[in-house]
């Protein structure tokens, strides 16, 4: 660390990020807080760490970016350390905080500019730099090379076609009603979950497509606070969509990947409207309608019998206004959903998002005690399975599930709706699924 410290600093970047930054947006909210300390309490940070004023959301964005500014970017390296500790060990950027000030202080984002300011300096989770390595060098967070991933494409397509006749995985259709992207995690490790994608969109008769490039939704790089970067990875799904023609872009069950795509990307791409050029859509939406207008049947007898509980994501409901949709969408599939309290845009953050996840094991042990306050959550609703449309979420509520003796069931939508749909007899499979994969041999 010593070394590190010693390291120079270029103060002329630092200053021109913040004279970028110095909108009269965030100089007012520098000057208006009150140090009321109503955020506070909104916090689970603060809550999950004995209400330690330090980890309060006006503690963290004052002594971070506000004492960048008050220095007018003439700040050392041990400065900078001790802000990378507040604006990565201690915010997620939830955005909960800010629906609780009554001046509406968006804490997340001057977080998210001190966060930039550090990054400039090489001051950055490793975890996070790992993957904006990967997005420079292949346009995705795991580093996937494109035949990697159209091989895993046509493997699920084989696999899942003897399932369910006539389902495809089409690559590259152009003018396709909806370009469905994914979490770089799914081709990667998970790869029934493209799919359970494929089945749902097989029964709803859905016209669709993915890209062979821009397939991975998932932007690190706004995590990491590098725009840059993130303006390049956002731009790649928007110029395949725009390319192939296609009508809307599809974003898996991911949060952040929504928030990026459809609120944030378009600013970080250039797009000065703030509109995305082509559409986003998110999954819980869309599944939403498949059920709501009945092109996809739940089978009355596979419904969910278990008490179950829906986690919001920060990024799917309060950041992305989806929340009834989620609670329609479990309501469709279970037959005793339990709420959690504080819930829909109050939720509070699982402790898993703002790249907390992919910072890995230098962080893990604050994860696990700031998560507890998730954890809490989801014991006293009794709930056996937690529904879970976000990655993010999903690894840190299976990490909660072990930490805290949760005795939980974690799943996405796209599992339980493959479990209880009805399969139309026209998508029943026939002896000549398995002819054609066996050949003429
Ligand atoms: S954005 Fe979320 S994690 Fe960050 S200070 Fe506000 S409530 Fe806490
Ligand atoms: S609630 Fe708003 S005004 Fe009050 S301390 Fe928090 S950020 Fe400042």
């Amino acid at each position: 660390m010593s070394e590190e410290l010693e390291k120079p600093i270029n103060t002329k970047k630092i200053k021109e990020i913040l004279s970028a930054n110095d909108s009269a947006r965030i100089r007012t909210w520098l000057s208006i807080c009150a140090r009321c300390g109503l955020c506070a309490e909104s916090c689970f940070f603060y809550l999950a760490n004995n209400r330690d004023p330090k980890t309060s959301p006006a503690y963290k964005f004052k002594n971070s970016l506000g004492e960048m500014y008050r220095r007018n970017g003439e700040v050392d390296r041990e400065f900078l350390h001790r802000c990378y500790d507040m604006i990565w060990g201690e915010c997620t950027t939830c955005k909960r905080c800010s629906m609780f000030c009554p001046f509406g202080i968006d804490i997340a984002t001057m977080i998210a500019t001190a966060r930039a300011v550090c990054n400039s300096q090489g001051i950055v989770p490793e975890g996070l730099a790992r993957t904006s390595v990967n997005y420079r060098e292949t346009g995705n967070q795991m580093g996937m090379a494109t035949e990697d991933f159209i091989d895993t494409c046509t493997w699920m397509e084989e696999e899942t076609g003897e399932e369910l006749h006539g389902l495809t995985i089409p690559i590259d259709k152009p003018g396709a009603r909806y370009m469905y992207t994914v979490n770089a995690r799914e081709p990667m490790y998970y790869p029934q979950d493209i799919a359970m994608a494929a089945k749902i969109f097989t029964v709803a008769e859905e016209d669709w497509t993915m890209p062979s490039f821009g397939w991975d939704c998932t932007n690190l790089a706004m995590f990491a606070g590098d725009r840059a970067l993130a303006g390049q990875i956002v731009k790649h799904v928007y110029d395949k969509a725009i390319e192939l023609g296609v009508q809307n872009i599809l974003i898996t069950e991911c949060g952040h990947a929504y928030r990026s795509a459809k609120y944030e990307g378009p600013y970080f791409a250039g797009y000065q409207d703030g509109k995305p050029p082509v559409p986003v859509i998110h999954s819980v939406r869309l599944f939403y309608e498949y059920l709501r207008d009945g092109r996809i049947k739940i089978d009355p007898e596979k419904m969910i019998e278990e008490p179950v509980t829906y986690q919001d994501p920060c990024n799917v409901s309060r950041n992305g206004g989806l929340w009834e949709e989620g609670r329609a969408l479990t309501r469709f599939l279970c037959k005793d959903f339990r709420d959690m309290s504080p819930n829909r845009d109050l939720n509070h953050c699982c402790g898993g998002g703002g790249g907390y996840i992919p910072m890995g094991p230098e962080f893990k042990k604050r994860r696990m005690i700031s998560g507890q306050i998730k954890a809490d959550q989801i014991k006293a609703t009794g709930a056996k399975i937690v529904i879970v449309p976000c990655h993010n979420c999903f690894d840190q509520i299976n990490d909660l599930n072990k930490e805290c003796n949760l005795g939980v069931k974690v799943m996405s939508f796209k599992e339980i709706i493959c479990e209880t749909m009805i399969i139309p007899e026209k998508f029943q499979p026939r002896d000549e699924d398995d002819e054609v994969e066996g050949g003429e041999e």
